[in-house]
């Protein structure tokens, strides 16, 4: 008997309000240690789930396995990210025949190597690129006006001639560059995508937000069935320098409680998938974990948290989700890149099949041996945030969305000129291609 409370009183404390034969079920899977290893995997939602589960997380849902020290973690991420994104680029047939790089330059004629761009720069012979692979490197020359950010892992052709390379094509990892059709899924329901909420600063647009969601709630919501949040979920503090004046709630604690009060009025047959961003309670370097024991039990049981990426299938429709700090980064390399370019960047990271492809910029990227940012799968769908903007276009079949944001302009914001776009829920219904954009 004793159990059957404990495990009660640890569902109760998790947000979930099981009845009698639903108890009656978890004993008999298992009782206290089922419930326990549940909650420990970051799984709650699944304790009370019968029906057969109309979604998958494919990555994202499980703690990040340490580095095994930091510099020689950083060199095995490196190369996790080039073997990777080799793997795709070997597929590519115009890059059949590809050679390692010491075979290359003893070789001396025209060759085809995959290399990481170790070094790029400026010069009166065009672009120098340093590019490097397992077996060595070599210093190349090219003349074409492509993007190629340090650290990209490309296809690359050309002449070698004593010991430097003369680059004629850059082939990129990218998608199949075939116009693909929009999937679409055999089912009425729809997915809500909205980012930034920033709950606890002063320009959270409390109002607003509570439209979005009786609108929800109502009839013209009735057939969305989830929502996918991409990150910021609270504004947290000490974020950016003078962040004190813009708080409402100087506790982050108390900002996560706020936020929950907001979601558990969402009906909860709509199930909410949630990932961190780099204003919320989890380090701030990147892949990002998903959020710890002590605010996930703050909220309902139809929340999932997510890591930042992360890879889910909702009814067989795919989805990428990346809160998209990088996408300040690409700014400092692309010229002449507006924040309203939002798509432009996401298709760059695409094409690169990288979410945070440039390293020691302003992104912090974790020690890790495993490089869990490649975009190992073209995604249906590649949502972000972060930037305030809303914008969406297709690339090749997939959708590109930066998702609206929900705090007015700060002041950090206006002293950087940047006006945000907010309070705009993007919905794809999954048995329709594009998306819908409601204003609240
Ligand atoms: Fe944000
Ligand atoms: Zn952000």
């Amino acid at each position: 008997m004793d159990e059957r409370r404990d495990v009660m009183k640890i569902l109760w404390d998790n947000g979930i309000f099981p009845t009698t034969r639903e108890i009656d079920e978890i004993m008999k899977m298992g009782g206290l240690s089922y419930v326990m290893k549940k909650i420990r995997e970051g799984k709650a939602y699944e304790i009370l789930r019968k029906e057969e589960s109309k979604f998958t997380i494919i990555r994202g849902d499980r703690d990040f396995p340490a580095g095994s020290g930091k510099s020689e973690s950083f060199r095995k991420l490196f190369l996790s990210r080039y073997m990777k994104i080799r793997k795709i680029l070997e597929s590519r047939v115009s890059l059949s025949g590809f050679v390692n790089l010491d075979y290359a330059i003893k070789n001396e004629s025209e060759s085809t190597i995959i290399a990481m761009v170790r070094d790029i720069r400026d010069s009166k012979y065009g672009r120098i690129l340093d590019l490097e692979d397992p077996s060595g490197h070599i210093i190349a020359y090219y003349n074409g006006n492509e993007n190629i950010f340090p650290d990209d892992v490309i296809g690359v052709k050309g002449n070698i001639r004593n010991g430097k390379m003369y680059v004629k094509e850059i082939v990129y990892p990218g998608v199949d560059n075939v116009s693909k059709k929009e999937k679409v899924v055999n089912s009425e329901n729809g997915i809500a995508f909205i980012s930034d909420l920033h709950v606890g600063s002063k320009m959270f647009m409390k109002e607003n937000f509570l439209k979005f969601i009786d609108w929800l709630n109502g009839e013209k919501g009735k057939n969305v069935k989830y929502m996918i949040i991409s990150g910021d979920l609270v504004d947290g503090i000490g974020i950016y320098p003078g962040q004190e004046r813009d708080l409402e709630l100087n506790d982050i604690f108390d900002q996560y409680a706020l936020l929950s009060q907001y979601i558990s009025r969402i009906k909860n047959d709509i199930t909410i998938f949630m990932i961190p961003g780099n204003h919320d309670l989890v380090r701030i370097a990147e892949p990002q974990p998903f959020l710890g024991d002590e605010i996930r039990k703050m909220f309902p049981a139809n929340v999932i948290f997510l890591s930042n990426p992360a890879y889910i299938s909702i009814e067989g429709f795919n989805i990428l989700i990346y809160h998209g700090t990088s996408l300040n980064d690409l700014m400092d390399y692309i010229k002449g890149i507006k924040y309203e370019n939002a798509d432009t960047m996401m298709a760059e990271l695409l094409k690169r099949r990288h979410l945070a492809p440039i390293y020691g910029n302003k992104v912090p990227i974790a020690p890790m041996d495993e490089d869990y940012m490649v975009i190992e799968d073209i995604p249906d769908l590649f949502v972000t945030g972060h930037i305030h903007v809303h914008k969406y276009s297709i690339y090749y079949g997939t959708i590109l969305l930066n998702a609206s944001a929900w705090q007015k302009q700060t002041e950090y914001q206006k002293m950087h000129n940047f006006n945000p776009d907010p309070c705009k829920v993007t919905i794809k219904f999954l048995n329709k291609p594009g998306l819908e954009t409601i204003k609240f």
